[in-house]
């Protein structure tokens, strides 16, 4: 005898999983939903949802770190519930390893002074908070006003900076940019300094262009300009990108706390420090420099804990994270990822260079990414390149430089330690592909150019709308057989 049951309805165990009920209808997206559903479903519909998302190894727009070990994969999963402020050896020995990386003066036994942040937007702000308050009390000392409080950066400098301007009420003086110079211009940014200025930010990797900015030049000036006025301005710098790129690949450069002028540096873990989103540090110079009403003191987890951090709690993986990079890759690791990131970018710009139409707009010496922008964009421009290029999976950026560059338009691709050789060399092949796709299809802006065109006699002759149109129908149906001759059977 065959023993057989019916599933029942309810039986939910034994439904397929997309033809159950909860996997077919569409699931509510403002108002809680009233009923459970199984656990299997919601991971299923959520899972599928995140396909949807562009492959985060080929977004080639991001200096987020995309790859980690399978080991430190594991380690994160079994920090994933501890909370951070529980936590002070990890950050503690962090904080200590990158003070030292960036020259921090201290003495042999000496404990740096510096926190684990969310990323170099919290340690910027932090870092902000500290000049502000410094510079309160030294003129509320002199007896002086100490409301006007501003900042001198460059026009390039990320968007961190105008929130912590915003939010913090201080006013941003920006070094205004030119066409082929996209950083600050240190003789600038002194001439604009004043005795309110809190603090001169310098960028250690452009997000634009991926430049250092002269923090030397920037620091001799500036010690001469102190001189002269007494103000004693100091120098933040902001090396999101560039701090743990600097002392692997550039380790004459001086930059960091080997400057006087330099009283604290933010960097972010998760970039070139090769962590996971979520990370970043803020480290000061000495104690001096981070005012001591800043910092609470807490008691109610145990010990006595000091906090100085916009958040409490928060996770803790990318802390052990960042500690297990600090300890597997030490110095040579590091140095070893950043000069394999150097050579594949290097890889990149050879090839873009090699197809004879664009510019190279980032340096030999910087974050290692690619910036460049065509040198004709009459018929098309750097947009469409970003757009056609999405169809063969990767992002990369277009955008236009900040004042007075905005005439000026780039695309960025940023080398992870992800990015590989051969990965490199099937961007520039796709590259190449898409430049002879834009070649047969007419300019989208093409409209007003269209309008006049040259005769044989060399005079401008008007064509009428419909001409232009029928011109431009006839190269998109060119262009749309040629491709289905040489696309198959897709
Ligand atoms: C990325 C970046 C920031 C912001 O850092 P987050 O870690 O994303 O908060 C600030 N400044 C520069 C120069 C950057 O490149």
């Amino acid at each position: 005898m065959v023993l057989s049951k019916t599933a029942s309805n309810s039986d939910v165990s034994v439904h397929s999983t997309f033809a159950s009920r909860y996997v077919r209808t569409a699931l509510p997206r403002f108002k809680m939903p009233d009923d459970s559903i199984p656990k299997e479903a919601a991971w299923q519909i959520i899972n599928d949802e995140l396909m949807l998302d562009g492959n985060p190894r080929l977004n080639l727009a991001s200096f987020v770190t995309t790859w980690m070990e399978p080991e430190c994969d594991k380690l994160i999963m079994a920090s994933i519930n501890k909370n951070y402020v529980d936590m002070d050896e990890y950050p503690n020995r962090c904080v200590n390893m990158i003070a030292n990386l960036f020259h921090a003066p201290l003495g042999e036994a000496e404990t740096a002074v510096g926190v684990g942040t969310v990323g170099s937007s919290e340690a910027i702000m932090l870092a902000g908070l500290a000049f502000k308050r410094r510079w309160q009390n030294k003129m509320k000392a002199a007896g002086k006003p100490h409301d006007k409080p501003n900042i001198v950066t460059g026009a390039n400098v990320q968007v961190c900076w105008e929130k912590f301007a915003r939010y913090f009420e201080v006013e941003l003086k920006e070094v205004k940019l030119s066409e082929g110079y996209y950083v600050m211009n240190p003789a600038k940014a002194v001439e604009m300094v004043d005795e309110n200025t809190i603090c001169v930010a310098a960028i250690l990797g452009s997000t634009l262009n991926g430049e250092f900015e002269d923090v030397k030049l920037l620091n001799d000036l500036l010690v001469e300009k102190n001189k002269q006025t007494g103000w004693g301005t100091p120098i933040h710098v902001d090396a999101a990108s560039g701090g743990f790129i600097a002392p692997f690949l550039y380790p004459e450069l001086e930059w960091d706390f080997t400057l006087p002028l330099v009283k604290s540096i933010n960097v972010s873990g998760h970039k070139y420090g090769l962590v996971y989103a979520g990370i970043g540090w803020c480290i000061w110079r000495s104690k001096l420099d981070l005012p001591e009403e800043l910092i609470f003191h807490i008691n109610y987890l145990g010990a006595d804990q000091p906090t100085f951090t916009l958040n409490f709690s928060k996770g803790s993986s990318q802390v052990i994270a960042q500690y297990y990079q600090l300890i597997r890759l030490g110095f040579e690791g590091y140095k070893n990822i950043m000069e394999n990131c150097q050579e594949n970018a290097r890889v990149l710009k050879e090839g873009l260079v090699k197809t004879g139409r664009f510019n190279i707009v980032s340096k030999e010496q910087g974050v290692p990414l690619v910036a460049f922008s065509l040198k004709d964009s009459s018929r098309h421009t750097e947009f469409e390149i970003s757009d056609f290029l999405r169809r063969f999976g990767w992002i990369v950026p277009a955008y236009t430089m900040p004042p007075d560059a905005q005439h000026v338009t780039v695309l960025r691709v940023v080398i992870r330690e992800d990015f590989s050789r051969t990965l490199a060399e099937r961007l520039v092949g796709d590259i190449v592909k898409v430049l002879e796709e834009l070649d047969q299809i007419p300019a989208r802006v093409t409209c007003k150019l269209a309008a006049s065109e040259e005769s044989s006699e060399g005079k401008l002759v008007k064509k009428t709308a419909i001409e232009v149109q029928r011109e431009i129908t006839t190269a998109w149906k060119k262009f749309v057989q040629n491709k289905k001759k040489t696309s198959g059977v897709c």
